[in-house]
């Protein structure tokens, strides 16, 4: 049957698009190198039709499918399973941006586009497409809306689902769904779009995307804040949010662990302050009127925050390589974590006026369990995301940690419910977490998850494992 199939997807596609041995290998091993799954074949269609006219086939065949856009999730979503039952289906050759609409603000793309092309085109144009992501050179806009990617300006712009306004989507039956609208107000029934945003493969195919465009800032200024503590930096978020309003776009904290190990396994990446601090808020603000402006909301805010006690110092970046400078001791965290061994991360999400208690209730539960643990805490303070990640103590084997993991994350997890938070705050729930969420969701919550998947994908061919 396979040799059947696949000879008839190669009809479609071409045999240089159907690969399969060597040349399959990457698309088959998940961006942390944790997992390599097996594949009939990875599948690389060229427009919306020939991914219409595969998963036709791959319906007529009972074949599952994985769709993949730039393989740099983090939660084993875009790689199939050890069966080997699977197709991948790659969107990597869709990668044309079909229209700018400056009078409409809108975008429009092809899925398989790097979010890197969406922000480049809309520059070329003047405008701003505002989801920023580390990732964003590799990763494409099918797999941001359909993991409903986050960054670092949610508290500015919103997620992917608040930047999109239509999606072409190929259906688990391999009919085309055409709603590219424009739209900002259209009550016309459910909300198939916000269906597919998040569902990470599992109820169909994104093709196409309009997305929402913004003004360019006239002037950007960042800054790193030292603090005290988690709720020092709360209290300099409401300072910032209170004078800046909308401009402020950039609101990222991170702890001194986090920044030594920057400056460990980054030799030109340094501390700007002569003294150690526990912790600090790098902070961002675009402003429509000017880089002065922008300047002069900051220095208001660095006046107010010291008067009330909330910020132990403050630099200033005066000039572009500056700021690009404070951003990378937040950007390279993930990066410096990883040099320096195996963790165990968490993705979560809290109310924000949950966060401080939330730190210190399960630091000190997780000291009491695992003392010594080394704490990576940083993240999108602006928005309620941390990245709460736990290493081993110092001395401590990584191997003989990480087998720690499931009660490691009970810990967590169990305190971010009782905090009212969320155990998957950007990255979606694969395979990775599929399980867990059952822990944490209603019965009620889970039944109507199934009722739809079952709706629009009866014979539970996408994406088949995952979320559910
Ligand atoms: C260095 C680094 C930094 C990151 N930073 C962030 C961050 O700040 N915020 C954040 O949210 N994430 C972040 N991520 C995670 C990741 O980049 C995002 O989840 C991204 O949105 C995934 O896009 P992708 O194209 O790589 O999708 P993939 O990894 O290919 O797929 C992700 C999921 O979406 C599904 N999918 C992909 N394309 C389609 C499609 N066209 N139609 C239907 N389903 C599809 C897949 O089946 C899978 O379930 C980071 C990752 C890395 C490696």
């Amino acid at each position: 049957m396979s040799t059947d199939f696949l000879a008839r997807c190669a009809q479609v596609v071409g045999d240089a698009n159907v690969l399969i041995g060597d040349d399959a290998a990457s698309y088959l091993t998940d961006w942390r190198r944790r997992f390599s799954g097996r594949a009939r074949a990875v599948l690389r269609p060229g427009s919306t039709a020939e991914v219409a006219a595969l998963q036709k086939l791959c319906v007529e065949h009972r074949v599952p499918v994985v769709p993949q856009g730039g393989n740099t999730g983090l939660v084993l979503g875009s790689v199939p399973d050890a069966s080997g039952d699977a197709v991948v289906l790659s969107l990597s050759r869709m990668h044309r941006i079909r229209s700018v609409d400056p009078i409409n603000d809108t975008l429009t793309a092809d899925a398989g586009c790097t979010l890197l092309q969406l922000q480049e085109a809309a520059a070329a144009q003047g405008r701003l497409f505002p989801l920023s992501l580390a990732s964003e050179g590799s990763c494409t806009i099918g797999g941001n809306l359909s993991t409903n990617a986050g960054g670092t300006a949610v508290l500015r712009y919103g997620n992917a689902r608040e930047l999109t306004l239509g999606l072409e989507v190929v259906t688990a039956q391999g009919e085309i769904w055409d709603g590219m609208r424009g739209l900002r107000k259209d009550n016309t029934g459910y909300d198939l779009r916000d269906l597919f945003i998040g569902a990470e493969g599992t109820l169909g195919i994104i093709t196409g995307a309009v997305v929402k465009l913004f003004a360019q800032p006239a002037g950007r200024v960042t800054a790193l804040f030292a603090v005290e503590s988690p709720r020092a930096a709360l209290d300099l978020l409401a300072i910032a949010r209170q004078r800046c309003d909308a401009a402020l776009t950039g609101f990222e904290l991170i702890s001194d662990f986090c920044l030594q190990l920057v400056e460990k396994h980054f030799a030109t990446l340094r501390s700007p302050f002569g003294a150690r601090h526990p912790q600090y808020v790098l902070l961002e603000i675009s402003d429509p009127e000017s880089e002065q402006h922008a300047v002069t909301l900051l220095e208001a805010v660095a006046s107010l925050a010291f008067d009330q006690g909330s910020a132990r110092d403050a630099v200033i970046a005066n000039s572009l390589s500056q700021s690009a400078a404070l951003w990378s001791l937040r950007e390279r965290i993930s990066e410096a974590q990883a040099a320096e061994g195996k963790n165990i991360k968490h993705d979560i999400a809290l109310p924000i006026s949950r966060i401080a208690d939330f730190i210190a209730d399960t630091d000190a539960e997780l000291q009491r369990r695992f003392a010594g643990c080394r704490m990576v805490t940083f993240g999108h303070l602006g928005d309620g995301n941390l990245h709460y990640n736990v290493a081993a103590p110092a001395g401590e084997s990584d191997e003989a940690f990480l087998r720690q993991q499931p009660a490691v994350n009970l810990i967590v997890h169990d305190s971010v419910h009782r905090h009212g938070g969320s155990i998957s705050a950007e990255h979606g729930l694969g395979a990775l977490k599929r399980d867990e969420i059952r822990r944490y969701k209603s019965g009620t919550e889970m039944d109507m998850m199934m009722a739809i998947k079952r709706a629009l994908d009866p014979l539970n061919l996408m994406n088949p494992g995952k979320v559910l």
